[in-house]
């Protein structure tokens, strides 16, 4: 375990352009329940799961009763932003803060809804499936913090759907639901973000939910075709793809990784920046 922390050091200290892709084992340590580990949100609750994947549709096919269901203090929603509000960074969304501070992380993309990334720091967070503290304008994809909206007021004046400052589109939760597209302005820059990295830290994803799980085959893939204005042309840049996962994932299996730290975000990720500390 000691030396693949002080490997992963090494390899961020060496890189050029570093990313990190984080899941929900990224915020188990905070409190959040995953959704497929032993204590997960969709094995406790099968039925959470079933009605997960109802509300995209309820959405298209009327919004204003979407949003008045959401603001009866009824919804799945209202409850999920009354956890999150309890719960705060922990270690691992420092340390990966702390790598972004030091120059050597680029970027975090991120599949959690929870905020904690921003919370605990990080400036450049793509967040892949949505923030739960946001708004978002499904015609131009303007963001809004939930607090620029008063929704109350609106469903109490007949004004529901909200709708967006800047076109006049209708405004949703940011949140990009089951069977909901990834937003394009969100989706492309990680695209991007997949293609020139040259070392990807992945920490705490199962890896099984697409597209996202696709960012590490695109980095895999690429490898050897690296931007020149950031190698230099000639220069051969493989990908280093690092796992940090309490267990072996698709990646692993599949030799998408090239090694797995095997432990929790929480405690590992500090010990790699102490070791990136010492080697910089
Ligand atoms: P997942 O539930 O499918 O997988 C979580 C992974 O993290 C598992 O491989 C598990 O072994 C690992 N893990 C759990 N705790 C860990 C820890 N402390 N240290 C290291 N690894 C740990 O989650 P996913 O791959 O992110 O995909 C699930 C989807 O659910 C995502 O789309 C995400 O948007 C959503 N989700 C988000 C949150 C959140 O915002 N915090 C929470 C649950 C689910």
């Amino acid at each position: 375990m000691e030396s693949l922390i002080n490997r992963a050091a090494s390899d961020l200290v060496e890189s050029k352009y570093a990313i990190a892709l984080t899941g929900a084992g990224m915020s188990t340590e905070s409190g959040i329940p995953d959704f497929r580990g032993p204590k997960g949100l969709w094995t406790r609750q099968p039925e959470a799961e079933r009605r997960a994947y109802e509300i995209y549709g309820k959405f298209q096919q009327n919004p204003k009763e979407y949003w008045e269901e959401r603001l009866s203090g009824h919804s799945l929603l209202g409850d999920l932003l009354r956890d999150l509000g309890k719960v705060a960074p922990n270690p691992g969304h420092y340390a990966l803060a702390e790598l972004e501070k030091m120059g050597i992380l680029k970027c975090v993309i991120t599949q959690n809804i929870d905020n904690l990334h921003e919370r605990a720091g990080s400036k450049r967070v793509l967040d892949y499936h949505g923030n739960a503290f946001k708004l978002r304008c499904v015609s131009c994809n303007a963001r809004y913090d939930l607090e620029e909206y008063d929704l109350q007021e609106l469903r109490d004046e007949g004004g529901l759907p909200p709708r967006c400052k800047k076109c006049g589109g209708i405004v949703k939760d940011d949140i990009v639901h089951f069977t909901e597209p990834i937003p394009s302005d969100i989706a492309e820059e990680s695209e991007k973000e997949a293609l020139k990295c040259d070392l990807m830290l992945i920490c705490g994803t199962s890896a099984v939910v697409y597209p996202f799980a696709n960012l590490p085959l695109m980095a895999r893939s690429h490898s050897g075709t690296l931007p020149s204005e950031l190698y230099g042309t000639g220069y051969r840049t493989i990908v280093k793809i690092i796992e940090l996962n309490a267990e072996p994932t698709p990646l692993t299996q599949d030799g998408i990784s090239d090694y797995l730290i095997q432990g929790k975000t929480g405690e590992i990720l500090p010990q790699i920046v102490e070791q990136v500390k010492k080697a910089s």
